[in-house]
């Protein structure tokens, strides 16, 4: 039933996203208006939070400059969601320190800073009438997005730069939480599993090493290994110790050396080259120094390829597999004992809502995780598992909470 104008500003771990949604009062009214997404400046990822925020604060004049009339929102404050996607402690709806940088960002004197009073900060210095409502985890963005469609959504996961998810739980189910009192009776909890561990991970001398040279290693030990940040440079690290202990790729490149210098985009590319000839992939590879390389060869790369993302793929299914599990939607009743037997043969429809630009983008990723999922639930549950893909739906959602707030 909300009406009105939000704005949610994104920050992800390689785009920035602003974007304006109307909201007619009805269901069907929502009005994505503008969607803006350019790449985060590498240089702002190890400046200050001061150079950091006075950008997006500029990002978010520029972007409220060239609204037109249409926008109903002159003269009024825009009350605004700031979507932020990585570890925040939560004081409220609209404040939480920064715990840690992930996915390649480095500025330390960040942490332990309030990341949406820093946005505030530099958006008043600018002059500009916003107002940050709420600062979101972009899964609960999604989360949000998903719910607004479809109420049979109760998990969301990103696949992007990074990866995390999150997942609506029984509030007393929450043990450092006793005697929270919620009206719906449950509470979001968001996971931050991209530092989930378990010596179980099939973990590879190409994933110690790249953790070992990151910006935080022995952190985010599941991002790693599944997420658009880190493939690129783990299908990388293995030519080039193929290319170390054979000739087949010739004489070694030194670009091949170099961190980071292989994205995913290229690796799904290649992964995805219908080309006879393989000519995508004699490309990239002629990109990075290595060339002439036989076709024989270049099939070996599509193959390398393969095996990081089928790998990423299945542990991406495998946790979604244990949130399921966890809220007895795997079929098997859940963990939490007291359940009648016709409970736990009564399966409920449940709805996963995923976005990121890997699983958007990437067809074989999501293909190796949808199978996966299937695989690990089984025939007969998988049919009441729905995955719904939400594009852009962790800045839209994250948009439609600060709605939520204002009625
Ligand atoms: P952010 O993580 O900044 O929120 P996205 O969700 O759009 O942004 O994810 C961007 C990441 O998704 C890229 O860094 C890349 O790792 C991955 N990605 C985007 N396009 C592709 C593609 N075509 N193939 C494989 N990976 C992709
Ligand atoms: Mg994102």
């Amino acid at each position: 039933t909300e009406k009105g104008t939000y704005y949610a500003l994104h920050l992800g771990g390689t785009y920035f996203r602003i974007l304006r949604v109307h909201l007619g009062g009805e269901r069907s009214y929502l009005d994505v208006q503008d969607v803006e997404r350019h790449p985060i400046p590498s240089h702002l990822m190890n400046s200050t939070s001061e150079v950091l925020f006075n950008f997006l604060a500029f990002s978010m004049e520029r972007f409220i400059e060239k609204e037109g009339k249409e926008s109903n929102s002159q003269g009024v404050k825009r009350e605004l969601a700031f979507t932020f996607s990585f570890p925040v402690k939560h004081s409220s709806i609209s404040s939480g320190v920064l715990i840690k940088w992930t996915k390649g960002f480095e500025i330390s004197e960040m942490v332990g800073k309030d990341v949406a009073e820093c946005l505030q900060g530099a958006l008043n210095r600018r002059g500009l009438d916003i107002h940050v409502a709420a600062l979101v985890n972009d899964t609960v963005g999604a989360l949000s997005l998903g719910y607004y469609h479809d109420p049979d959504t109760v998990v969301a996961v990103v696949f992007g730069t990074g990866s995390n998810a999150c997942y609506l739980e029984r509030t007393d189910a929450i043990i450092k939480s006793q005697g929270l009192l919620t009206t719906s009776g449950s509470v979001v909890v968001n996971m931050e599993w991209g530092n989930f561990w378990s010596s179980h991970l099939p973990r590879t001398s190409y994933d110690i090493d790249l953790d070992a040279e990151s910006s935080n290693p022995n952190d985010m030990g599941f991002e790693k290994i599944i997420a658009g940040l880190y493939l690129g440079d783990i299908v990388r690290r293995v030519i080039l110790r193929m290319s170390q202990v054979s000739d087949i790729f010739g004489p070694t490149s030194p670009m091949l050396s170099e961190l980071y210098v292989l994205r995913t985009n290229s690796v799904s590319a290649m992964h995805e080259d219908d080309t006879p000839e393989l000519q995508e992939v004699a490309r990239i590879l002629k990109d990075l120094g290595v060339s002439e390389v036989p076709l024989k060869v270049r099939k070996l790369v599509v193959k390398i390829c393969d095996v990081v993302t089928r790998r990423a793929g299945r542990l991406a299914a495998a946790g979604i597999a244990g949130i399921l599990k966890k809220i007895g939607r795997d079929g098997s009743g859940g963990i939490t004992s007291g359940r009648s037997r016709s409970e736990m043969r009564m399966q409920k429809r449940t709805v996963v809502a995923v976005e990121g630009g890997l699983y958007m983008n990437y067809t074989m990723f999501r293909e190796y995780m949808e199978e996966a999922l299937v695989e690990i639930l089984g025939e007969e549950v998988s049919q009441y598992v729905v995955v719904k893909a939400m594009e852009d739906g962790s800045s839209i959602g994250s948009a439609l909470l600060v709605a939520s707030l204002q009625s």
